[in-house]
């Protein structure tokens, strides 16, 4: 499927959520993997409350937006109705956001600092809720792109594990646009390995068939379900 023709307007979300899953299931098992292993997270930044509710009625349950307000504005009442939906923030997260974030989201994709990772350890501990939490890595050094740098992580996630009590589930990666991604899934896969990290959180419209081929446990997919973003 080509992401340039899709138009928004004409688009049918829930087949196109259809198609997804099934590409998810066949690299998965192209694999040796078990389908039930990838999680779909359908990214929905951008996508009003009218366009996402077609998919929810479609069953999908796991959705991904990368800024607080925006998910404050339309979650909430779509929660309502959809109780067992499951909120994934994708998008860099500011310190003075962690308190609603963390009543908002309940999976963090995007632990890219020490400075946010102690503002989580102590919002964890004053309202006694836990989140899981994936380390972002910039696995392509990039200096505009927020992550760890890889020869930072085993140190990071050891900090975050151990010195704060962050439960780590996983780590994140966003490779460089217009570049291979494999060897960024692949490198990825061998840094969660050694740190003994069983989630991966990598795979967006463009590659996540790859993605699920390296092991990611969470692919990050909009385009592909929701159409073409203005
Ligand atoms: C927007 C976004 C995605 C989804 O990208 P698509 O190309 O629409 O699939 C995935 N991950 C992150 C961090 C994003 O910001």
């Amino acid at each position: 499927m080509s992401v340039d023709t899709l138009q928004p307007t004409a688009h049918d979300a829930a087949m196109s959520l259809a198609d997804v899953r099934e590409a998810i299931a066949a690299a998965a098992r192209d694999a040796g993997r078990a389908p039930q292993e990838v999680t779909l997270v359908a990214v929905s930044k951008t996508v009003e409350v009218a366009r996402i509710e077609p998919v929810l009625a479609a069953g999908q349950r796991h959705f991904g937006e990368n800024r607080v307000q925006e998910a404050a504005a339309k979650w909430p009442d779509l929660r309502r109705v959809y109780p067992d939906v499951t909120l994934h923030l994708i998008g860099p997260l500011q310190t003075n956001k962690v308190r609603e974030a963390v009543a908002l989201f309940d999976v963090i994709h995007s632990v890219d600092r020490p400075k946010l990772g102690g503002a989580l350890a102590r919002e964890f501990e004053r309202t006694g809720l836990r989140r899981d939490c994936f380390v972002q890595v910039n696995t392509g050094e990039e200096d505009q792109k927020s992550g760890i740098y890889p020869d930072q992580v085993d140190a990071f996630v050891a900090e975050c594990r151990d010195g704060l009590g962050l439960p780590v589930a996983g780590l994140m990666c966003i490779p460089p646009a217009g570049e291979n991604p494999v060897p960024h899934f692949a490198l990825l896969a061998e840094m969660a390995r050694r740190n003994g990290i069983d989630q991966l959180s990598m795979g967006m419209t463009a590659d996540y068939p790859g993605a699920v081929a390296l092991g990611a446990t969470h692919v990050r997919v909009g385009r592909a379900i929701f159409g073409a973003r203005d």
